[in-house]
């Protein structure tokens, strides 16, 4: 966390409306209900004694007054980017939370992402009510649909405008914060009152400034599974490897928190971290000496580690603009072959990618109750017209964080920091790199 974060929250206007909920005074949060980002007593200290501003985050909650009128409110929501375990959830909450805890009756679901916004295209927009909503967290996916690819962000704010449009609720990752960032700014040059917040969806676990994202904990379950499976597979037969393909493009959170998770993982690759397949420290050399050792061996990839080695040349990109990752998987388990081949080592591979399996399940327990409160808490900011903003889950503390501080950074895995080390003394596998 740097100190340059700038956390001011942005209004549509002054809140005047008493918020309809039947809460007791103190169940209300105040704007200036604040929490400290780092939680760090040097640091606290060296601002205080250079007189420097500690930086704090606006807690998250329903406010006492509200900014809109629910009878007189349109709200949309749109899901963008892939699935996530749990988008639905989050769907069904932020409906339930507008209708029951607010009032607001008119809302809109837009169909496959921002396409939604275009009329074009000719997607519906679905009216959304608690009874439409009521099933949909049963199942895994997105109720709405959802796309990539960009779209014209003009015609997205003539849609809002034209559909009387002045909350609009976006769920999904860094690609969609920028998307949103640019609505919000054509908003303001249109000097229009409509309020933009977004719930953080990524499987990836890789928003700058959110702890945990919904889905992550099923997708780190479903991991497990695959694992077991693999383990079982490598341990059945002399010299067996379990090759695992995880999520993770550019942050390895599912695969270390797997790892961790199974102890069963000799080798995890993450895309933070370089490794050599070559050389007495490299992959390959470290998998020999593991078999010959244990007779198995397992190893989890995340589909974004290794990509010296599986580049595409000239690069290509998916319609929203992200880098096409090579196949790692597919790489690793052909090198592994060849090499044991020349060694005359029986190895028997048994490759499982899980990713769309793991993409498209419901969410578990844990996750459904965390969607359930990102889902409130987004109204409440919203209701509160509050905009240009995502929930966050930071430091223990649901909170607003602008989404032009969001998108600055990715997060990853610190390969200084415990939790990799952990990762590290679990697998036993040491740097893999020679130099
Ligand atoms: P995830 O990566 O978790 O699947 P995401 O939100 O990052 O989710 P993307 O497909 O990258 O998924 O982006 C979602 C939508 O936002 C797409 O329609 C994409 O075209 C649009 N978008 C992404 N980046 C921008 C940008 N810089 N400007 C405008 N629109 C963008
Ligand atoms: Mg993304």
């Amino acid at each position: 966390m740097t100190e340059e974060v700038s956390t001011e929250i942005e209004t549509l206007g002054p809140c005047k409306i008493p918020n309809p909920m039947p809460l007791s005074p103190s169940c209300f949060v105040e704007d200036n209900t604040r929490i400290i980002l780092r939680l760090n007593v040097d640091y606290l200290k060296a601002q205080l004694t250079q007189e420097k501003p500690v930086i704090s985050l606006e807690v998250a909650g329903p406010r006492p007054y509200i900014y809109f009128d629910p009878s007189k409110l349109k709200v949309g929501i749109v899901t963008c980017g892939g699935l996530c375990p749990g988008i639905n959830d989050v769907i069904r909450s932020l409906v339930m939370t507008l209708y029951y805890s607010y009032g607001v009756d008119r809302i809109l679901g837009f169909k496959y992402g921002l396409q939604g916004f275009i009329p074009r295209y000719g997607h519906e927009v679905i009216e959304l009510s608690p009874e439409k909503v009521k099933d949909i967290h049963s199942m895994g996916g997105t109720f709405l649909g959802t796309s990539r690819g960009h779209q014209p962000i003009e015609e997205i704010v003539d849609t809002l405008e034209r559909l009387n449009i002045n909350l609009l609720f976006m769920i999904g990752g860094d690609g969609t914060f920028r998307a949103a960032n640019k609505i919000k700014e054509e908003i303001d040059r249109r000097g229009v009152k409509i309020g933009i917040v977004c719930v953080p969806k990524t499987i990836d676990n890789d928003i700058w400034l959110v702890s945990k994202t919904f889905g992550f904990n099923t997708a780190v379950e479903m991991a497990c599974y695959a694992i077991r499976c693999a383990h079982t597979e490598a341990i059945g037969v002399p010299y067996g490897i379990g090759l695992v393909k995880l999520m993770g493009r550019h942050s390895g959170f599912i695969a270390a928190a797997a790892t961790l998770a199974t102890r069963e993982v000799n080798f995890c690759l993450i895309p933070e971290m370089d490794f050599d397949l070559e050389g007495p420290q490299g992959l390959l050399c470290k998998l020999e000496k593991r078999l010959l050792a244990r007779k198995h061996a397992v190893i989890v990839v995340a589909e974004g580690a290794g990509q010296k080695y599986v580049q595409k040349d000239p690069p290509e990109y998916d319609a929203s603009g992200n880098l096409k990752l090579g196949d790692i998987g597919k790489f690793l388990k052909e090198k592994i072959e060849e090499y044991f081949k020349q060694k005359g080592l029986p190895v028997v591979i048994r490759y499982i990618d899980p990713s769309y399996i793991i993409r498209s399940v419901p969410a578990n327990a844990e996750d459904r109750i965390f969607c359930g409160f990102l889902a409130q808490y987004a109204v409440h900011a919203g209701m509160a017209g509050k905009t240009g903003l995502m929930i966050s889950y930071l430091n223990d503390q649901f909170v607003h964080i602008p989404i032009k501080e969001a998108i600055k950074k990715r997060k990853q895995v610190n390969l200084y920091g415990r939790f990799w080390l952990s990762v590290l003394e679990s697998t036993g596998q040491g740097t893999l790199k020679n130099s």
